[in-house]
C-alpha cells in the first residue's frame, strides 16, 4: 500500500518521498489510520521497523489541520513526546523536523546534561511540538515553565525502558499536569504486565498494534 492511502497530509507525503521512502513499513501501515482517526494507540515494535515515523507522522498531519493553509498552527504546545534517552530524543527531534520541512512547526527539545536556560526559552517563545527525557521536564514543569494547557497528544515512547529505568513516578507527575482529554499513543517493545498496567493509568480504550 503507498503511504498516499493512509490519509497523511499531503505535504508530509512530499517530505517523505524527499527522505526516500516508498512504503510504509508494517507499524505505519497498522498504527497511522488509528493515529489519525484519533483513537490511543498501544505500539508493540522494537526500534528499527519504523515505529518514530509510526506515530510522528500522523500526528504531524493532525497538528498542520488544525492550521488554515500554509499558515502555522496557533502558538501552543500540541504535541509532547516523552522518550527514556537523551540520545532518543535527539533522534526523534531529527526525523520531526525532517518529516515536518514543508510546515510551519516549532519544534523543542528538552533532556538533561546541558543547561536550561535555551530550553525554558524555547518553551517560553512557543513550540509546537515538545520532545522530552522525564527528569529534566519535570524539572521545568516545577518551575512553572510551559504552558500544556492545549495539548492534544502525548506519546510514551520505548516506555518499558522508561520504566526499566524508574520513570514511572516522573511520568505520573508530569501526565498529572496535563489535559485529560488527549490522544495518547504509547510505543514498547513488548507487552508486559507492567506496561499493561501503564495503559489503564494513561489511555482510553487504545487499540493494539502489533507487528
Ligand atoms: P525507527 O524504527 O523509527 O528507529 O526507524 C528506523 C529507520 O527506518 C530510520 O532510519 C528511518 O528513517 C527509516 N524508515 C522509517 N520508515 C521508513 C519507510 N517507510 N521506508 C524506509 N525507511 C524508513
Amino acid at each position: 500500500m503507498p503511504f498516499r492511502a493512509l490519509g497523511l497530509d499531503a505535504r508530509i507525503i512530499k517530505a517523505i518521498s524527499d527522505a526516500g521512502y516508498t512504503e510504509p513499513t508494517p507499524i505505519q501501515s497498522a498504527a497511522i489510520p488509528e493515529v489519525l482517526a484519533g483513537h490511543d494507540v498501544i505500539g508493540i515494535a522494537q526500534t528499527g521497523t519504523g515505529k518514530t515515523a509510526a506515530f510522528t507522522l500522523p500526528l504531524l498531519s493532525r497538528i498542520a489541520a488544525y492550521a488554515p493553509a500554509n499558515q502555522s498552527p496557533a502558538r501552543g504546545i500540541k504535541t509532547l513526546i516523552l522518550a527514556p534517552t537523551r540520545e532518543l530524543a535527539v533522534q526523534i527531534e531529527e526525523n520531526v523536523k525532517g518529516y515536518a520541512k514543508y510546515l510551519s512547526l516549532r519544534v523543542a527539545t528538552v533532556f538533561g546534561g546541558v543547561g536550561e536556560r535555551p530550553q525554558i526559552e524555547a518553551l517560553r517563545t512557543g513550540a509546537h511540538i515538545i520532545i522530552a527525557t522525564p527528569g529534566r521536564l519535570q524539572d521545568l514543569m516545577r518551575q512553572r515553565h510551559g504552558d500544556f494547557r492545549g495539548l492534544q497528544h502525548l506519546v510514551l515512547d520505548e516506555a518499558d525502558r522508561m520504566l526499566d529505568m524508574g520513570f514511572l513516578p516522573t511520568m505520573r507527575q508530569i501526565i498529572k499536569e496535563l489535559p485529560p482529554k488527549r490522544q495518547t499513543l504509547l510505543f514498547s517493545a513488548t507487552l508486559s504486565k507492567e506496561i499493561e498496567t501503564l495503559t489503564h493509568e494513561f489511555q482510553y480504550r487504545p487499540k493494539q498494534v502489533q507487528i
